[in-house]
């Protein structure tokens, strides 16, 4: 119907309201429904069909609205009727918008600007029908001119877009996902009875769907789970909302399982609850792999034992217990003596079965409750967690080293084993897992310097040590990567000609904020960790680099003594001494090693071997602090060593002191029978370098002649042929 029809009726209508007087009350909108209806059986008797509802052409239609420009329904056709399911005196002279399946947010705007932006083009609309079902539509619009060309309306065709699939294809699509789905899922009435089943369930639970359905889901339940648990699971189904966790049920055959579960419901038009329906998945495969990957990070490969996070937890569990029962406990660390060379000597797969028997041993004399660990390597942690005394813990170690008493048989290998453990005391030496660790650690080391079984208390004069130690530490690797060591040359001296023979090589750190810091502070603590190989190293490499710029320089060649550490004695010094003199180009005789009595108490066979092969290629051994450890003559005999270093200890009290000097005349004698060359260090006055000459001592060190002194110093003093005036 033309708008301009309705527009004279609307004013027609009322100009006939306000003649009557009648209530004006009645509205606008009703108004122009009741007139827009009027105007339309005009122009529906007008068709020339008599029946418009059974009318074919009209059934086949396309549905068209008109609207006006406020978007009210002004036309109406049998298409669209058959569309939305509204007759035409339903839906005209309504707003357009109650056909929308989405009302906009913005109704004034929508009609309109979905018209200035779309245009004449398809749009896709969803509307929704009479019956409150939804669906999608391609939606044309155009305007309607009026009389001088002006819009005064606007027309909607709609072209419904076919759902692919029938109700009846849907729901058999519906239930064929279900069944297949790998979830369990289950679905109850309102009386909470089963009533479907999937077979997912069925694999997963062990119940057929002939068993499960008409009873409840408690069907399924582990009986493990607390009273308000349970209440929050039947509350969401009974429509509280979705609910979504881990449940723990049982299956047919007794056995509980791990499930993840949704839990929904489903409710009818009216908004009633009809079903609730539960979806899970049996994730016990899921758990027990968590399981394994737990194993993995937390327990040793090789043993079987607890591995160090596991121990690191378990400790401090324990050690929370021990503060609020006032308890005492201790931390035993313990190192296998001389593993490495059974890893070294008989295989790695030896070694691995070693330490797998030695776990078993530790682990059957400690009580259930001691936790024990592997550390790495051939370490193993034993925490005691409850404990009355400190000396307890003595006892324990003690049975931990019989355990290791009876010889260890691996491939027809009888292995003997020692260790050495390092106890820490809760809450005496430390009050946490890595305090009492390190502790532990610095007694274990300690008791490992003596190269035999035992166990050592740590104390509060080794956490002193420790403490510094730790900075120390962190200090020297400072140094070491830095330009921070340098080496200071001591001229040794010939009692014969007074000439300069040698010197030795003396380490001086150049600390930041200390200066100029003398060995004795930091190469002790060195040696205590690997950081004495590192600083080692740097002294071979920076003596060798310092004797070729001599030679480069021209000076007579000397050579050098350096000061080795025991702990500097293993395989690859030798191939460190060639690689730095091969490197510098110098000859083996230019490089002199001074070792310490220490060195010669322990595996005296493996150091023999080394040491021989150290002279062979030429490089000379020298003794020193001569007098303060054990040697006895019958032991020297067994080293190929060439010169012995009288300790200052001695020198300091000749000619005075009777004792000293019978001590410097026995060694003096003592070296002269074994050929070696005899050095006296630490001389200061005219009065020891007389005595010590008579006695037949061939070189001097000392601050007599010289104190340590930068190379530049040194290379002069050898350049002028500086002179020891011997009378
Ligand atoms: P050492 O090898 O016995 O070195 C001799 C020490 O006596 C040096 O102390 C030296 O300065 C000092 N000395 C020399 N003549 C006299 C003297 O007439 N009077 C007095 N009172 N002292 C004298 P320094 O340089 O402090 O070295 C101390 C120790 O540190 C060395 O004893 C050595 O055992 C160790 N050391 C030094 N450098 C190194 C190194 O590069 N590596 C290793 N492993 N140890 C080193
Ligand atoms: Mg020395
Ligand atoms: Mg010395």
């Amino acid at each position: 119907m033309p708008d301009s029809s309705i527009k004279r009726c609307l004013e027609l209508c009322a100009l006939a309201h306000a003649q009557s007087g009648e209530d004006l009350t009645y509205s606008l909108t009703e108004l122009r429904h009741e007139l827009q209806m009027l105007a339309h059986e005009k122009s529906c008797s007008a068709l020339p069909s008599s029946n418009p509802d059974l009318d074919s052409d009209a059934l086949t239609a396309a549905p068209v609205i008109s609207m006006d420009m406020a978007g009210y329904i002004t036309d109406w056709n049998q298409g669209a009727q058959i569309m939305f399911g509204y007759s035409a005196k339903e839906a005209i002279g309504r707003h357009i918008l109650f056909l929308y399946a989405d009302i906009p947010e913005d109704q004034n705007n929508e009609i309109h600007e979905l018209f200035l932006e779309h245009g004449s083009p398809l749009i896709e609309v969803r509307r929704r029908r009479k019956s409150g079902e939804t669906f999608r539509a391609n939606l044309a619009l155009s305007h309607i001119l009026g009389d001088a060309n002006e819009a005064i309306g606007m027309v909607a065709t709609l072209s419904e877009i076919a759902d692919r699939l029938s109700t009846e294809e849907k729901q058999q699509l519906h239930a064929r996902i279900i069944e297949d789905s790998d979830e369990g899922i289950l679905i109850t009435d309102t009386n909470e009875l089963i009533v479907s089943v999937n077979s997912a369930f069925s694999c997963i639970t062990g119940y057929s769907a002939r068993e499960a359905i008409g009873q409840t889901p408690d069907l399924l339940r582990s009986g493990v789970h607390s009273t308000d648990f349970r209440a929050q699971v039947h509350a969401a189904m009974q429509g509280a909302g979705a609910w979504q966790g881990e449940i723990i049920g049982r299956r047919k055959n007794g056995e509980l399982f791990p499930q993840s579960v949704s839990i929904g419901i489903v409710r009818n038009v009216d908004g009633m609850i009809t079903h609730a329906y539960s979806i899970f998945s049996d994730i016990s495969v899921l758990r027990a792999t968590e399981k394994r990957m737990q194993e993995v990070v937390n327990y040793d490969s090789l043993t079987g034992l607890p591995n160090r996070s596991l121990f690191h937890q378990l400790v401090e569990q324990a050690l929370a217990t021990a503060r609020r029962n006032n308890d005492h406990g201790a931390l035993l660390v313990i190192d296998l003596n001389r593993f490495t060379s059974v890893n070294d000597s008989l295989g790695h797969d030896v070694g691995d079965e070693l330490l797998r028997q030695v776990g078993q041993r530790f682990r059957s004399v400690l009580r259930d409750e001691d936790i024990l660990a592997r550390d790495g390597g051939d370490e193993f942690v034993v925490a005691l967690v409850s404990i009355h005394k400190r000396e307890h813990s003595g006892l324990v170690a003690e049975k931990l080293l019989a355990a290791l008493d009876a010889p260890f048989v691996i491939e027809s290998h009888a292995l003997h084993i020692g260790a050495s453990i390092g106890i820490a005391t809760y809450p005496e030496d430390g009050l946490d897992t890595a305090a009492l660790q390190r502790f532990a650690d610095v007694a274990m080391k300690r008791i490992q310097a003596n190269n035999e079984s035992g166990y050592l208390f740590f104390s509060s004069e080794m956490n002193v040590r420790a403490k510094e130690q730790w900075q120390l530490e962190g200090e020297l690797r400072h140094a070491l990567s830095g330009q921070e060591l340098r080496l200071h040359y001591q001229p040794k001296v010939s009692l014969r000609s007074g000439r300069i023979i040698g010197a030795e090589a003396l380490i001086r750190w150049s600390h930041p904020e200390h200066g100029l810091t003398m060995p004795g502070e930091f190469v002790p603590l060195a040696e205590e960790t690997s950081l004495i190989l590192e600083l080692g190293s740097w002294v071979i490499e920076e003596a060798c680099r310092q004797i070729r710029v001599w030679m480069d320089a021209g000076l007579e060649p000397i050579p050098i003594a350096i000061n080795l550490s025991a702990r500097q004695f293993d395989d690859q010094l030798i191939d460190r001494l060639r690689g730095a003199t091969e490197r510098h180009k110098i000859p083996c005789e230019l490089l002199k090693l001074e070792i310490t009595e220490s060195l010669l108490v322990c595996d005296s066979e493996k150091v023999i071997l080394l040491m021989n092969e150290l002279a062979a290629f030429g490089f000379t051994l020298a003794l020193d602090d001569f007098g303060t450890g054990y040697s006895s003559l019958a032991y020297l005999k067994k080293f190929p060593i060439s010169t012995l270093k009288i300790d200052r200890t001695f020198v300091t009290g000749v000619p005075g002191d009777e004792n000293d000097c019978a001590i410097a005349q026995a060694i003096v004698t003592m070296g002269k029978q074994l050929r070696q060359e005899i050095v006296a260090e630490g001389v200061e006055t005219h009065a020891q370098m007389a005595f010590l000459r008579d006695l037949g001592c061939d070189q001097l060190q000392g601050y007599l002649f010289s104190p340590p002194v930068p190379a530049d110093v040194f290379g002069t003093m050898v350049r002028e042929k500086r002179r020891l005036q011997l009378d």
